[in-house]
């Protein structure tokens, strides 16, 4: 498909969006540059772009496949990504099957331990709040989104976790928890955003080394080596 990029919709912390000459169509490039705890730490990750680009576009493939609808439509290059334009919902999901980061805080448990069913959270997508923790009620309070589409949006990030966690172990990595947008395109819901090591939380499963963002957070080092680690066992060299 041939598509012209044109001007800049939005700029985020990884990613740029483009519009294209197709409304319904837009671009998502996706950047070295990484933050963390609301912006306050900068840091770029050399590479981290072509990675999370190609990791996010091979999970959608995946999760199409197995009937997840996304917003993913093609590959245009290294750092670009032909999606779907939707109209986001202002809600940051996310599925837990390991606990750690904020749950471990939240709960006093210790990091590494299985839940003995995914745990679902929702947060408000408000930079200016620093995304507070949210339930069905601020939900409906704030008119984020319909029962409806709160249903679907539950059922779809339990259906997305259970193609992914499976496949991941595959390749030796625990899918700890991870991070979901989801979005209208017309009448339909689907997943937008992406599917990379800034979003998930990924542990060796043997040795439970940390291969995703908790390194650049945590100042723990190897950052680029263990997302090209990700990239080889996902994706292959
Ligand atoms: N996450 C994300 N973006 C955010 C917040 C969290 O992608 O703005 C992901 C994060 O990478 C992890 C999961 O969501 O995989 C859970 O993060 P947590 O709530 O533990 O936050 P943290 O303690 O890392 O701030």
């Amino acid at each position: 498909m041939s598509v012209e990029i044109r001007g800049k919709l939005y700029e985020g912390k990884a990613k740029i969006v483009y519009a294209t000459d197709k409304p319904d169509l837009i671009v998502q490039y996706f950047k070295d540059d990484a933050t963390a705890f609301n912006a306050q730490k900068r840091g770029t990750i050399v590479g981290k772009g072509v990675i999370n680009n190609r990791m996010s576009a091979r999970m959608f493939e995946l999760l199409e496949r197995r009937g997840v609808p996304t917003h993913y439509v093609a590959t245009l290059s290294d750092r670009e990504m032909l999606c779907r334009r939707l109209d986001i919902i202002k809600i940051e999901v996310i599925v837990r099957n390991v606990v750690a980061g904020s749950l471990a805080k939240r709960t006093g448990l210790e990091e590494g331990v299985v839940n003995a069913q995914p745990v679902l959270e929702f947060y408000y997508k408000s930079d200016a709040l620093g995304d507070p923790m949210i339930n069905d009620e601020h939900v409906r309070l704030l008119g984020l989104a319909t029962p409806k589409e709160v249903a679907w949006i539950r059922r779809s990030a339990l259906r997305v976790n259970s193609v992914l966690r499976p496949h991941m172990a595959r390749r030796h990595l625990t899918l700890v928890d991870f991070k979901l947008e989801f979005g209208r395109a017309g009448r339909r819901l689907m997943l937008g955003d992406e599917i990379s090591p800034d979003t998930c939380r990924l542990w060796d499963v043997r040795t439970k080394e940390r291969l995703d963002k908790d390194r650049f957070r945590r100042d723990m080092g190897g950052v680029e080596e263990a997302y090209q680690e990700v990239y080889r066992r996902l994706i292959g060299a």
